[in-house]
């Protein structure tokens, strides 16, 4: 017999016995009526409650043990990565290295500085797409000054609980504050990074809030024993909230574009450094025009693969062709770019150079522009011109629309409109400010349009103008 049928004889019972005493006492049907209405009430509620009672209680034990969980693992993921990276591990990027190697020389002679009165920078935010070594800079930046290195991803602070994600973030720092001085690496930041008040996230605004505090803990410290530097990364500078890139924080930002012929030919020499080789690496190097760091990395290991299938110790050519073969058509599938493709980028990026007067690289997507404390309306239109420079140089050259960069475009829109709506500078529409932007852009390159060409030529050659 199961519990609830043992219960109901039980029940029934209880109310035949207080049916006889309240006969005995000669109570009124209706008061008798009542009685009976709210003790079968009682009896029912708690037959139902037993049904579900064991459902609730299994439910509530899993939370707590999840929370637990959570809990657990937050307080013991803190660790430092081992780092043994060099900054000779690290190919071409050489302007990145002599920035972050005065930081690294502030760390080693902190005397050197500190008796200035100069002190360590809070926060470096390495720009860039992924694979092109944002994270081995930053630690190579820990291990040449022999500190330890704290590793999260953006993505680990987002929590579903308010308040989780800056538990995370405090505890992050003050694990490192313990250890400093110390590297603090966040990579994807734009995951807690973005604008506050977008989407209104509590939980992402209540950790970047946390982040920020946690940064400026550091202002006033002017000793080596309290210093943290903050190393960031994110593909996606123009979505982090202003207050990051404030000075005292991510001041100091570091663009890292793809790498170029050169760069990737230093790649190529790295990874097969130890092993026995037999092909072009120039043609190679040339053949991974558009690849990440990462992707030629993962390219020369696809080809020693091939080479120990076949029980040899020379990388051939062969190795190579095997290797590009499965990352073009496999698995691995990875872009690569056909003649076309290349002279329309190397056509957008000719015509944006030619306007801009910059150096600009054959895949380096977006042209910085320095930060300026009075905007000026010929300054933000220079900036339009810029952003829409490649497109408009692709129409008149190869008289055909590609959008190759679209945030370009969306950037130059978004100008357009902080124009009219936020600065009050023009009474004109967004679209009417870009119009005229397009025009006055149309007539430089049309007249200019051979020596946008011979910037193509150049581009196409070493990647860079
Ligand atoms: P990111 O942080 O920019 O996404 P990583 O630093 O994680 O890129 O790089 C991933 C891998 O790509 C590295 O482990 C390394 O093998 C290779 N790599 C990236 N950049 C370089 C470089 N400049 N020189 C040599 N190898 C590189």
């Amino acid at each position: 017999m199961n519990s609830s049928k043992k219960y109901m004889i039980y029940s029934s019972v209880v109310l035949f016995v207080l049916f006889l005493y309240l006969l005995s006492r000669h109570i009124s049907l209706t008061t008798f009526l009542i009685g009976l209405l709210v003790v079968s009430t009682i009896i029912i509620g708690l037959l139902v409650y037993r049904q579900n009672n064991n459902t609730t209680k299994k439910y509530m034990t899993n939370l707590i043990n999840q929370t637990a969980d959570t809990l657990k693992e937050k307080t013991t993921d803190i660790k430092p990565l081992k780092t043994d990276i060099s900054f000779d591990d690290i190919a071409g990027i050489d302007d990145i290295k002599v920035e972050l190697l005065e930081v690294v020389d502030f760390l080693n002679n902190p005397q050197k500085y500190l008796k200035h009165k100069i002190s360590l920078p809070k926060g470096v935010l390495l720009v860039g797409p992924p694979g092109v070594g944002k994270t081995m800079i930053a630690k190579a930046v820990a291990s040449t000054a022999s500190c330890p290195f704290y590793y999260q991803s953006g993505a680990n602070f987002v929590q579903i609980y308010v308040g989780m994600g800056a538990k995370r973030v405090r505890e992050l720092f003050e694990t490192a504050r313990a250890n400093a001085p110390a590297i603090v690496f966040i990579d994807e930041i734009d995951a807690i990074g973005k604008s506050r008040g977008v989407g209104n996230n509590d939980e992402r605004d209540a950790t970047l809030n946390e982040l920020l505090t946690q940064m400026d803990g550091f202002l006033t410290t002017n000793k080596l024993e309290n210093s943290i530097l903050t190393i960031a990364a994110t593909n996606k500078v123009e979505l982090l909230d202003d207050a990051l890139l404030r000075s005292g924080r991510f001041d100091r930002q570091l663009h890292i574009g793809l790498p170029n012929i050169t760069d990737r030919q230093k790649i190529i020499e790295q990874a097969i450094k130890n092993i026995k080789t037999k092909f072009d690496k120039t043609v190679l190097a040339e053949q991974t025009s558009g690849f990440s760091s990462a992707g030629v990395v993962a390219m020369i290991n696809e080809a020693k693969i091939d080479m120990i299938k076949n029980n040899k110790n020379i990388l051939s050519q062969k190795n190579i062709e095997q290797a590009t073969t499965k990352i073009r058509f496999g698995k691995k599938q990875k872009k690569v770019l056909n003649e076309q493709q290349k002279q329309t980028i190397a056509t957008y990026q000719a015509s944006k150079a030619f306007v801009t007067k910059k150096n600009i690289k054959l895949y380096d997507e977006g042209v910085l522009f320095e930060f300026e404390p009075y905007v000026s309306l010929g300054s933000l239109k220079e900036q339009i011109a810029a952003l829409l420079s490649g497109a408009i140089g692709v129409k008149i050259i190869l008289d055909e629309e590609f959008v190759v960069f679209q945030s370009e475009i969306d950037q130059a829109y978004k100008i357009a409109t902080d124009i009219k709506n936020k600065y009050k500078l023009s009474t004109l529409q967004p679209q009417e400010i870009v119009d005229e932007c397009k025009k006055k852009l149309t007539e430089l390159i049309k007249q200019n349009k051979k020596d946008v060409l011979k910037l193509r030529d150049k581009l196409l050659k070493t990647e860079e103008v």
